[in-house]
């Protein structure tokens, strides 16, 4: 598609760059960009790509809105507190560039999902806070040769790359074997939203010359950053022969994941925060369950488009996206958090427990 001249006057300040130019335009508006994540890093990363004229942003997002969140995720408000953060990034970057199509997901990423998340995407670009899921995106990216921007921030530090399938190392050579559960958390140890600014701008540079056909810069290179000292480095990372991702010996068949169905993550304001993501992406009606919820006389606080956001009682809140992933905050016990879950998805919605997880009926009685 060509550049209309309202286009034309519209990004001209980039357009008469070398870096950029007419051509380089022509591409940013023919391309998809996934953005997996919209927090810390994912909402400066998709402001920047949708106010540069990108012609899709995918958007995917499986969390809700929360207070804590507004320091640093420049995206939302204090009126967006309860509201799907795909529903509201959606919302928020239609009014920054209406021209580009926003691609809202609330998927929870894991190695069942992560096809349906990045699947015709140009260039993929991590605002994830979860090293399984990165694995996950860097499994299929490397499957499905599409590249891949990673990036972490935490604290004052953050670090990115260019993964180019084939090409470059991918994240397991130069980060494998890590477990969310020792991961620092932005939850304990906090984020610098100056941190995070950084590197999600290197993050869309790199996505930008992909896109237009130049070199990355960060190919076979990691980028690191502190805001404390201001120190900045590129420091080379090498690809791993016996990777078992982009290896000779790699094996990328489609394995059948055993992530877990429920999360047990940082607790919100002290209280406990349980996750729970179906095997499948549910497709909740939401008009349906918003009618049998008011019947029940159990009290909604937020309706949103792409999800709903419930007192259950006094002490527990539930937030249901249209993918089913369920985020229940104040259940205190795994147990707790599942028979919520099972009586809201399973009992009012009738939706197939098999589609939550293949034993999900067995898993209920052991927790
Ligand atoms: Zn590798």
């Amino acid at each position: 598609m060509e550049l209309s001249d309202a286009e034309i006057e519209r990004y001209s300040r980039q357009i008469v760059m070398d870096e950029i130019g007419f051509e380089g335009q022509q591409k940013l508006k023919n391309a998809r960009v996934t953005v997996i994540g919209v927090g810390g890093l994912g909402s400066p990363i998709t402001q920047q790509l949708v106010a540069m004229g990108i012609g899709t942003v995918r958007i995917v997002d499986r969390d809700v809105v929360e207070i804590s969140n507004l320091h640093r995720q420049v995206l939302y408000g204090d009126e967006d507190v309860g509201l799907s953060k795909a529903e509201a990034a959606h919302d928020r970057l239609k009014r920054i560039n209406p021209k580009v199509m926003i691609e809202p997901l609330t998927l929870s990423i894991n190695d069942d999902t992560v096809d349906e998340a990045i699947n015709n995407s140009d260039v993929v670009i991590d605002g994830l806070d979860s090293v399984s899921a990165r694995y996950s995106i860097n499994r299929a990216c490397v499957r499905l040769k599409i590249p891949y921007i990673f990036g972490s921030a935490i604290v004052t530090t953050g670090s990115s790359t260019s993964i180019i399938p084939g090409k470059t190392p991918c994240l397991e050579c130069f980060q494998p074997a890590l477990k969310d559960d020792e991961m620092p958390k932005c939850g304990t140890e906090g984020v610098h939203p100056a941190i995070l600014t950084t590197v999600s701008s290197v993050q869309v540079s790199e996505a930008i010359r992909i896109i237009i056909g130049k070199e990355p810069n960060l190919a076979n290179k990691l980028f690191l950053a502190d805001v404390a000292n201001l120190d900045y480095d590129k420091v080379k990372i090498i690809k791993q022969l016996k990777c078992n991702v982009c290896g000779p010996d790699a094996d990328l068949t489609i394995k059948k994941s055993k992530r877990k169905l429920i999360e047990d993550i940082c607790g919100r304001e002290g209280k406990s925060v349980h996750i729970i993501s179906p095997k499948e992406n549910l497709e909740i009606n939401l008009d349906k369950l918003n009618n049998i919820l008011e019947n029940d006389n159990l009290e909604i606080i937020r309706k949103g488009e792409l999800g709903t956001t419930l007192n259950y009682n006094e002490k527990i809140t539930v937030s249901i996206v249209t993918s089913g992933v369920s985020i229940i905050v104040g259940a205190l016990e795994e147990k707790r958090a599942l028979e919520i879950f099972s009586e809201i998805i399973i009992n009012k919605l009738k939706i197939n427990p098999e589609k939550v997880h293949n034993e999900f009926q067995k898993l209920l009685k052991v927790n």
